[in-house]
């Protein structure tokens, strides 16, 4: 379901993304997103790489740590942004948040997904979890 959160990309950052994903393919790469907020608007003007914790299933499932989340969030605050959410990669798989994610999702964050089909980046699309964490609302992204 398609909600009034928008999620702007600046021109770079939707490519940095794709980029990412396509060099760690056919493992998930995973990032945060650094930008600013005004009211259900969202601008994301910077991306940080994340090394995928998880040592298994690193074709399916990516895991950032406290630590990390730290650490963009001490980045973010230097650059006078804000930690707004985090992306990872769909490989072989859509742009829709799988099971996993929903369980490993936080309220408030921007969920960017975007989808790898054999080595090629293709959609991308940005989820909220929904407050009471049943699932996810997309955002409406522009690039
Ligand atoms: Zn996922």
């Amino acid at each position: 379901m398609m909600s009034d959160f928008r999620l702007t990309l600046d021109e770079g950052v939707a490519q940095s993304i794709r980029e990412h994903a396509q060099e760690d393919y056919p493992h998930e790469c995973c990032g945060a997103l650094l930008g600013t907020e005004k009211d259900n608007e969202r601008h994301v003007s910077a991306i940080v790489r994340l090394s995928n914790e998880r040592t298994d299933e690193r074709e399916r499932r990516f895991f950032v740590s406290p630590q990390q989340v730290l650490m963009v969030e001490r980045t973010a605050s230097r650059e006078g942004l804000l930690l707004l959410g985090f992306y990872h990669s769909h490989p072989d798989h859509p742009a829709i948040p799988s099971e996993y994610d929903r369980q490993h999702a936080l309220p408030y964050y921007s969920y960017v997904i975007v989808s790898v089909q054999q080595g090629t980046p293709k959609e991308l699309r940005s989820w909220r979890l929904r407050d009471d964490r049943t699932g996810f609302l997309e955002e409406v992204c522009r690039e």
